[in-house]
């Protein structure tokens, strides 16, 4: 009998996880390398007030139902809680709550005539299933047309701009289709953090006999004959399949020989990065509102995210915890900042938002940076996401950047893992081996 193939998969995020665990369930033999010191990537999480908490926010929506596929299987059915709390906008420095119809028809900064004229629009996306009817066409062109130039300058524009700055007025239509139709008021989130999920996923994967390599860099990738070499900070890996789970860009600098004319068509566009301050206050910040989005251009982030008003601050040992959210380009001074004076300013801006919070209710505060964490998905974006098989014979590629029309999000990365681990072991079982991917179930 031939031996098992073996599969490496760069990257211990949700989709490196998830199709490792693919893998292993197929009877591969299967290593994840990490370059970080534990699994997650963009949803790893720390410690405050005795619990474990995701590094940037996250929750889930109804919608995301590959994810909440793969919680159940791994046992975790029983933890995935939904609950609906607030949304509201910041809006000339007041409060107003905009997460229903209601909240739509009630909305002060816009004419009664607009508010229709939105809450149409809204009702529209939600029921229209097809994205590609938007294709080609701007979200700001569509919205201005639609909505009115007032909607757009009161709601969308500041909101776009705070999410993808100088290129909001190019952001792809599909994409703003995606984040009205698909996303829902109730929000999932898993009891004791998606630290559970993560956790759960590595000792399955180590129960099946994965062998998950953290804190080792890849640094080169080479498809030599029938393998695939792959060359780490600790090391050197041969496999007959490799699967990179590395940002695009990321990935056509470890790659080598691949050609020219790929290159020029992918490795191609911007992304931003991500900048967390999260703050444990003694105090609540904001009146039961969970996500606040500052549509004034004055506040040095783009949203404040209460996390207990969505779960009891008694989990955080009595901590309200409040992220103060923004995505910037990678090269932003915010991100070479010294943190504490980075705090100072943000600190200083959220007397705008509750004139009463003062220094003293902070009992602790972190930084947090990621960089490729948000794509900038402008018009042309589908036509420079390349397919999973690359020219390197044996390499393949599935990362968020390939995620469309869809807001990237830990559901499309389990949808992306399942189908392109799929495809490789479909395309591995037709090989002369007397082994079959799926032969030997587990
Ligand atoms: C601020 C913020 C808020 C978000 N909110 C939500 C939310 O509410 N809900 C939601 O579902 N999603 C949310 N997301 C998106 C979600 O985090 C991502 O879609 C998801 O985590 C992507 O997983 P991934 O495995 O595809 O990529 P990643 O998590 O980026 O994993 C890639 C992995 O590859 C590793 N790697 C990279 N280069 C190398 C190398 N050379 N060698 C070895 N390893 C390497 C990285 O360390 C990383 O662990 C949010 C993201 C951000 C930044």
């Amino acid at each position: 009998m031939g031996v098992a193939p073996s599969i490496g998969v760069i990257g211990a995020g949700i989709l490196g996880l998830t199709a490792a665990l693919r893998f292993v369930q197929a009877g591969a033999r299967v290593t994840v390398i990490e370059r970080e010191d534990q699994v997650g990537g963009l949803v790893t999480s720390f410690q405050i007030g005795g619990s474990h908490l995701e590094r940037f926010y996250h929750h889930l929506f109804r919608s995301d139902r590959d994810i909440q596929r793969l919680i159940a299987e791994v046992g975790l059915a029983d933890d995935l809680i939904w609950a609906r709390p607030d949304t509201s906008s910041l809006y000339r420095g007041r409060i107003h709550s905009l997460d229903s119809a209601l909240d739509v028809l009630r909305f002060a900064p816009l004419p009664p005539a607009e508010r229709l004229r939105l809450g149409a629009c809204l009702a529209y996306l939600k029921l229209e299933p097809n994205s590609r009817r938007f294709e080609g066409q701007t979200a700001a062109a569509w919205i201005k047309r639609w909505m009115g130039p007032e909607v757009y300058r009161v709601v969308w524009g500041p909101l776009l701009r705070a999410k993808f700055g100088d290129y909001a007025e190019q952001v792809a239509m599909p994409w703003f289709w995606s984040r009205v139709h698909l996303r829902s008021q109730s929000l999932g989130y898993v009891r004791g953090g998606f630290y559970r999920l993560y956790q759960r996923l590595g000792e399955v994967l180590e129960e099946r006999g994965a062998n998950v390599v953290l804190g080792t860099e890849v640094h080169a990738i080479r498809s030599v004959g029938e393998r695939v070499s792959v060359e780490t900070s600790s090391g050197d890996y041969a496999f007959d399949r490799l699967l990179a789970t590395t940002p695009t860009r990321v990935f056509m600098r470890l790659a080598h020989g691949l050609p020219e004319q790929y290159c020029h068509r992918y490795d191609w566009g911007d992304t931003y990065g991500a900048h967390m301050v999260v703050l444990g206050l003694k105090r609540k910040l904001l009146d039961g509102v969970y996500w606040l989005n500052i549509h004034d251009a004055d506040y040095p982030f783009m949203a404040v995210v209460e996390h207990t008003n969505y779960l009891s601050p008694a989990e955080y040992g009595g901590l309200h915890i409040v992220y103060l959210g923004n995505y910037l380009p990678m090269s932003h001074e915010l991100f070479r900042r010294p943190d504490e004076e980075v705090l100072g300013r943000f600190v200083a801006a959220l007397r705008g938002i509750n004139p009463l919070f003062h220094e003293d209710w902070i009992v602790e505060s972190h930084v947090f940076k990621a960089p490729f964490a948000q794509p900038i998905v402008t018009v042309e974006y589908p036509t420079h996401i390349p397919p999973h098989e690359t020219p390197l014979p044996g390499v393949y590629l599935a990362n968020m950047f390939q995620v469309y029309p869809e807001d990237r999000g830990q559901n499309y990365s389990v949808r992306m893992a399942n189908r392109v681990a799929a495809q490789i072991l479909a395309a591995s079982s037709g090989e002369p081996s007397d082994w079959k991917f799926g032969g030997r179930a587990q």
